[in-house]
């Protein structure tokens, strides 16, 4: 590899705790958090007066966070530079009656959350994680990082059909993972998750449950060079956008715009909530910047005007046994970079002026980068980075890393590329 020089296997490590340490949302954001705090960011609330004053802060708001940087100086009408992320996963989501079971066995019931890749999901060993909300209004993490439950795979002898038709699996009947043997009882889970989280179960008045795959993440490879792992689409970003916005915090270089981390939830179903994209999070925080400088909506129209957003997600690497589905001419490599991607069809936001931004930012951290278009004939995803430039009307880029098995359980990603994401986030952020 041309980069191996350069790359500093901490950073894809920090990454791979990043990632076992965040198994819902709301664990990202308050990951992300701590980190920034490190850095020396404070965080805010919504419901305070703000002030002006330069420093680093931060809003937390269920699974989304927005941090931001005031440079000495930094006027009411200075720019900022935004990198966009989304902090939730495909997965499978605790439905509000959960216990279920028949003959025998204990279920849980679950909601399918986003695109799930499903036969991922089988017959794996799954933990429990997210947050209750309490009777005094408070939210409190929950992580059961131990094999609790699996959704258990019909055995090759009844589906005898099942490797030349392929797997069908309906998303009612076939997902409901299995926690144990006996009677169903009403409250079962929920006592359960009380006493993990050593609270009465009285006091648990609502909650946001989801499983994940308790295998932490791994190098793979002949040489290590790849890593496999769950929820890289897009906590890959998420890692890379908290270590690009504290570097540029912290580093003592000159900052000409106000560098800022957008982590939403909610991206893997459209993104229209209080947390995701489509809602007013992002730009409420911004105007609010704006005006606690003193700024008018005059200052508030030309910063918006300056701003810049790198919105990084995952993108598809291309698939040695289907490479037939990828542009022949457009082949992203894992450990080639960062990839810009682009669909004239808005699926993605970037356009030539933003291409060259996101190649200065690569140039001047001395990092190499790739780019993606979809194949004609194949559809083509899309991400926060169109909604963002056309709710805000802010210039926006999409960029990302090249993964495979994209919404699996378990993804799959070049080493070096989280690193040089980072390198090339932070190149723009104090550029
Ligand atoms: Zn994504």
């Amino acid at each position: 590899m041309t980069n191996s020089a350069r790359f500093d296997r901490g950073h894809t490590d920090d990454l791979m705790s990043f990632l076992a340490a965040s198994p819902s949302p709301y664990h990202a954001v308050a990951n992300a958090a701590e980190r920034l705090e490190k850095a020396g960011f404070r965080q805010v609330a919504e419901t305070d007066e703000w002030d002006g004053r330069s420093g680093g802060r931060y809003v937390l708001r269920g699974g989304a966070i927005i941090a931001w940087y005031v440079p000495e100086g930094a006027g009411p009408a200075t720019p900022f530079h935004i990198i966009g992320a989304h902090t939730d996963s495909p997965n499978l989501r605790v439905k509000p009656i959960p216990d279920t079971g028949t003959r025998g066995w204990r279920q849980i019931a679950v909601e399918i959350y986003g695109g799930t890749l499903l036969n991922t999901w089988l017959d794996r060993d799954l933990g429990l994680s997210g947050r209750i909300t309490l009777a005094d209004g408070s939210s409190r993490l929950v992580h059961v990082d131990r094999a609790l439950l699996r959704v258990p795979q019909l055995a090759v002898h009844l589906d005898r059909s099942v490797n030349s038709e392929g797997l069908k699996l309906d998303k009612q009947r076939h997902m409901t993972p299995i926690w144990g043997l006996g009677e169903v009882a009403e409250g079962d889970l929920m006592a359960f998750v009380a006493e993990e989280a050593g609270v009465p179960a009285e006091d648990i008045k609502g909650w946001d449950l989801m499983v994940h795959s308790v295998e932490p993440p791994a190098y793979l490879g002949r040489d290590r060079e790849l890593v496999a792992g769950p929820r890289m689409d897009n906590l890959l970003s998420v890692h890379a956008g908290t270590a690009a916005l504290a570097a540029a915090a912290t580093s003592g270089a000159p900052l000409t715009a106000i560098p800022v981390l957008a982590a939403f939830d909610h991206e893997e179903n459209g993104s229209q909530s209080d947390t995701g994209a489509d809602g007013p999070l992002l730009g409420t925080v911004l105007e609010r910047s704006v005006f606690a400088r003193g700024g008018t909506y005059e200052d508030r129209a030309r910063a918006f005007a300056g701003t810049v957003c790198l919105s990084s997600d995952t993108g598809h690497a291309v698939h040695p046994n289907y490479s037939d589905r990828h542009e022949p001419g457009h082949h992203p490599m894992p450990n080639g970079g960062p990839i810009l991607k682009v669909n004239v069809n808005q699926r993605y936001a970037t356009d030539g002026t933003g291409r060259a931004v996101f190649a200065a930012a690569c140039e001047r951290a001395g990092v190499p980068w790739q780019s993606f278009v979809s194949h004609n004939s194949m559809p083509c995803g899309t991400t926060i980075g169109p909604i963002t430039a056309a709710r805000h009307g802010i210039r926006t880029v999409d960029i990302g890393v090249a993964i495979l098995s994209m919404h699996s359980a378990r993804e799959l990603c070049g080493a070096e590329d989280p690193y040089l994401l980072a390198h090339a986030l932070t190149a723009f952020l104090e550029s």
